[in-house]
């Protein structure tokens, strides 16, 4: 039997998938990625990314929300569509939301201020954050504890950090969404023994395609580009490392994810 896995990180918006976007689907569905979140990273590619959503109902939902590389470009205006966004019931998330301190796009007390935003988006509609946190986890982790009690759930997506960040958002009682990196030998393999350490009920799956080509995958693709039927590389990886059957690994983090988004 196919597994059913969902990818809580698809930039299916992104330009990389204009010319076949239908057979990216098709491909992912063939693998058993039943669901995807599409990434809402900016107003405009979250409207984008609903009109995809809707597009494949049985099987894409979306975030929507200012990613914080695109902070300083947030207005008002923005805010006030997005409410309207969190209205439809194909938008299961606030975000993409948080902090990046190791690119620094946009000045990071904009960043605060944007991010802190959007968490009260998502207390007053009573939905979950889908949140991405480079460098910043100190800060990303005190902004968070102020509003934990009044916060549903939060996954720190593509979490890539170390052992002491890990643990201080499980404190916090975070979700935690891990992605090909865990197959990068030159950077993700520090994230091998953490991976028995996060609960199943707070471990999702993504591979933040088109990013993030799982480097273990063969053959590779000549475009180098990162699809949703390639998350079964990252099951296998996550297995291997935590000694689970891949149809475990496949079960608990699907049942995680529709738990956390509410699908
Ligand atoms: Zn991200």
């Amino acid at each position: 039997m196919k597994p059913a896995l969902v990818d809580i990180g698809v930039n299916l918006g992104d330009k990389a998938f204009d010319k076949d976007r239908d057979d990216v689907v098709e491909r992912a569905l063939e693998t058993g990625i039943t669901t995807m979140i599409l990434t809402g990273t900016t107003l405009e590619e979250s409207q984008h990314t609903l009109k995809l959503a809707e597009q494949y109902p049985d099987h894409c939902f979306t975030t929507a929300g200012i990613h914080p590389h695109y902070a300083k470009d947030a207005t008002e205006q923005h805010f006030t569509e997005l409410v309207d966004m969190y209205e439809s019931d194909k938008v299961v998330a606030v975000g993409e939301a948080g902090l990046d301190f190791n690119r620094d796009f946009s000045p990071r007390p904009v960043q605060e201020q944007v991010f802190e935003k959007q968490i009260e988006l998502a207390i007053d509609k009573g939905l979950p954050l889908f949140c991405h946190e480079r460098d910043a986890s100190k800060h990303f982790a005190d902004i968070v504890k102020a509003y934990r009690d009044d916060m549903s759930d939060l996954v720190v997506h593509c979490f890539t950090a170390n052992k002491e960040s890990l643990y201080r958002y499980l404190d916090l009682d975070l979700h935690i969404g891990i992605t090909g990196w865990v197959c990068d030998e030159r950077r993700g393999f520090h994230l091998h023994p953490l991976l028995k350490d996060i609960p199943a009920n707070r471990l999702m799956l993504e591979t933040d395609c088109p990013y993030l080509l799982p480097r273990t995958l063969k053959p590779k693709p000549k475009s180098r580009r990162n699809e949703p039927a390639f998350l079964v590389e990252v099951v296998n990886t996550i297995a291997e490392q935590t000694g689970k059957s891949f149809e475990q690994v496949a079960a608990e983090t699907t049942a995680t994810a529709k738990a956390f988004f509410r699908i």
